[in-house]
Order: C-alpha cells, then structure tokens, then sequence
C-alpha cells in the first residue's frame, strides 16, 4: 500500500489536485493501485492554518509519504508577509529538508497542440524529452560569494562548484530515467572552459560504466541551447548541472507553447519524490473552474513512474490523457480561442478515457 501526501496549496492548487485525485482513485477502484492518500495544508494554506507555509506536520507527513503531490503555492494576499513566511519559501524548504537533488523537467508536445509552439510544429509534433537538473549545488549554492569593494570598485563574485560525490548523485539518478526511457542520455557542460565541467564530464564519464544500455554523449552548453531550438526532438534525457539546467528546462519548457501542460519532479536518493506542476497558482483565474489540471495529472503519471514503479498505470494515464486531447477536448488556455471545457469536465473526461 503506497502512501501520497497530497499538498493543494493555493490558488487554482485545490482545484488541479482534485482532479488528479480523481485519477488515482479510478486506478485504485478499476485497476489494482494499492494506494492510500492524505491532505496537508502547505504554501499560503499553511500559514493560514497554522502560521508557516511548511507546518511541522505537513513536513512530517511528507517525510513518511512515498511520494508528494502538490498543486501550487503563492497568491497576492501572502506577498506582503515577511520573507521566511511566504508560501514560495515553504516550497524552497521542503526541496531542501527532503534533500531533493534531481530535478526532472519533461517537455512533451501532443501532437494536436504542436500550433502552440513557437517553433514550426513539424519540428516539435511528438516531442518529448527529459531535461534532468542538478537542484542543490553548483554555482546557485558555491562559496565564495558576494559584492565587496577592490581597488575603488565594487566586484561581484560566485563559485561554480561539484564534489565528485554530488555529480556521482545525478549522474545516477540521470542514468536511471535513461533506463526508463529510450536509453539515451546527453551530458551538457562547459568542458571547453571550465574545471568544474571537466570533472562533470570524467564523473558521468566513469558512472556510465555502470549503465552499459544507455548510450551516453556529451554536449557544450552553448551548442544544447542552439540545438534544443534547432532540431529538440534528437534528445532522449539531458543531465546538467543547476545554472545550466535552469535556463535550458524553461527554454525546453516553452517548446511545448502551453505551461497548463507541464509536470515535473524533485527527487531525493532514496526515490521519494515531490510531483508539481511547473506553473503556479494562477491567481487570476482561481475559483473560476477554468484552469488546466493536465500538468498535474501528468505529474501523478511521473510519480507512478518514478518513485512507485508503477510505468504501467503511468503509461495509462498518459494515452488517457493523448486521447483526450485527441478527441478535441480543451481547457481554455489550450484552446486557441475555440471552444473550451471546464476544469471537471477535463478530469471526468481523463477518468473516462482510462
Ligand atoms: P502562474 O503560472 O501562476 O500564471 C501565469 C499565467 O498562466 C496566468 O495567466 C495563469 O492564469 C496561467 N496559468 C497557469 N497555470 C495554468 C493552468 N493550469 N491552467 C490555465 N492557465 C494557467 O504564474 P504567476 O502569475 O507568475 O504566479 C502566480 C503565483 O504563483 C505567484 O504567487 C507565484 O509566486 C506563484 N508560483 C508558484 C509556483 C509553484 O507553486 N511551484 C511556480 C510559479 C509561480
């Protein structure tokens, strides 16, 4: 019996994870899931019912869960609180107290949105990639760092740095989504510039002998980004550290053309994982019935995938949800101006095509 903690957070948060729980409770009712779930107030909600958005026993239940759904954090009411208590924060601390290194940032593009991109859609129809983050080290986190005065100007200053045991970490985690997928995994650093991508490189170098399926090769970080616009579809799973992860997953992220469509994941070593979509609350259209929750019953589909194991009731999800998208159903945000479904009607549809 697996164990999700459900976090619904803020915003259009509740009404996405409403749907994705509906999912999961027709895998558990039609198709042997063996799942149980509970609630926990994370992000605004948190504060607002017990004063931190990552209360002691939203935290506790996380570290006994699985795995942990969220929908999304923050709204305009919480921005005037101090700093440490706003709801982006409780999201930054649980990453951290979970120890969540790998960061998983999909983009697929059904082929019945490719129009959406901003890229011709023959050359992203069926698009689907994995862009695997280094998300706890690296030059985000390096010391030394800051602004200080030399020789009568001010100097601001940071450090890009690995251990060998943090690139052994994602290397793996990476190697192991390749095994997951289509065995094929590009390394992205800077190799021709800096140290630290030149042990990036011998690290992954040295793990892959331990995936002897997974075909490895490396790339500059300056080549990935042109061939992510160029021709995205050659990559299987990309691994790289977390400045360049950063900017090449929201660039991958915008191939797809559609942020109501994009799940991700954190995970730590021992597999637990956060599941979210990569959009946030949606202020401005919460309580209205209106927004997509495809992003986060695709995340339950990477959660089933990657922290139960369970690919088949994943692989399930995601042809409901093709089928769906086939068959001409969309949230506003994807519908082009056309005719559009509601939030509810989006999950029942998912419910009926599984
Ligand atoms: P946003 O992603 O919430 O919204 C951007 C635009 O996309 C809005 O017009 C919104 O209506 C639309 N949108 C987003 N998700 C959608 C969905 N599922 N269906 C239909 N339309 C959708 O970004 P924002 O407006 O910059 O931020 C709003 C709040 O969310 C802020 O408080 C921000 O801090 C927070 N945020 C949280 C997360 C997270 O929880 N991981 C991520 C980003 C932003």
């Amino acid at each position: 019996m697996y164990k999700i903690a459900l976090l619904p957070g803020d915003g259009i948060g509740p009404e996405i994870i409403a749907e994705a729980v509906k999912v999961l409770d027709a895998l558990s009712r039609d198709h042997g899931l063996k799942v149980t779930t509970s609630e926990h107030a994370f992000g605004g909600a948190g504060w607002d019912a017990a004063g931190n958005p990552l209360p002691e026993e939203t935290l506790a239940a996380c570290r006994a869960a699985d795995a942990v759904l969220m929908g999304a954090v923050g709204g305009p009411q919480y921005e005037a609180l101090e700093r440490d208590m706003r709801p982006e924060r409780g999201l930054l601390r649980i990453r951290a107290e979970l120890d969540m290194f790998s960061n998983l940032r999909p983009a697929m593009l059904a082929p019945e949105l490719a129009d959406a991109s901003s890229l011709k859609p023959h050359l992203v129809a069926d698009l689907d990639i994995m862009i695997v983050r280094e998300l706890t080290g690296g030059i985000y986190f390096g010391g030394p760092r800051g602004i200080e005065e030399r020789d009568g100007q001010r100097v601001g200053f940071n450090t890009m740095v690995y251990s060998e045991s943090e690139i052994e970490r994602i290397a793996r985690s990476a190697f192991d989504i390749a095994m997951k997928r289509d065995k094929r995994l590009c390394s992205v650093d800077k190799a021709n510039v800096l140290e630290v991508s030149e042990l990036w490189r011998e690290v992954v170098i040295k793990i892959s002998a331990e995936y002897p399926e997974v075909e490895l090769t490396h790339m500059y970080v300056d080549n990935a980004a042109m061939q992510l616009v160029r021709d995205p579809r050659q990559f299987d799973v990309m691994v790289t550290g977390n400045l360049f992860g950063d900017v090449l997953s929201d660039c991958a992220a915008m191939l797809t053309g559609s942020i109501g469509m994009l799940p991700s994941a954190s995970l730590n070593s021992a597999g637990q994982g956060l599941y979210e979509p990569v959009h946030g609350s949606a202020p401005d259209i919460a309580g209205e019935g209106k927004a997509n929750p495809l992003a986060t019953i695709l995340s339950l589909a990477m959660l089933l995938r990657y922290s139960l194991g369970e690919s088949a009731h994943a692989d399930r999800i995601e042809a409901a949800v093709k089928k769906v998208l086939a068959s001409g159903l969309r949230t506003p945000d994807i519908a082009a101006g056309g005719a559009s479904c509601r939030c509810i009607e989006m999950g029942d549809a998912v419910v009926a095509a599984l």
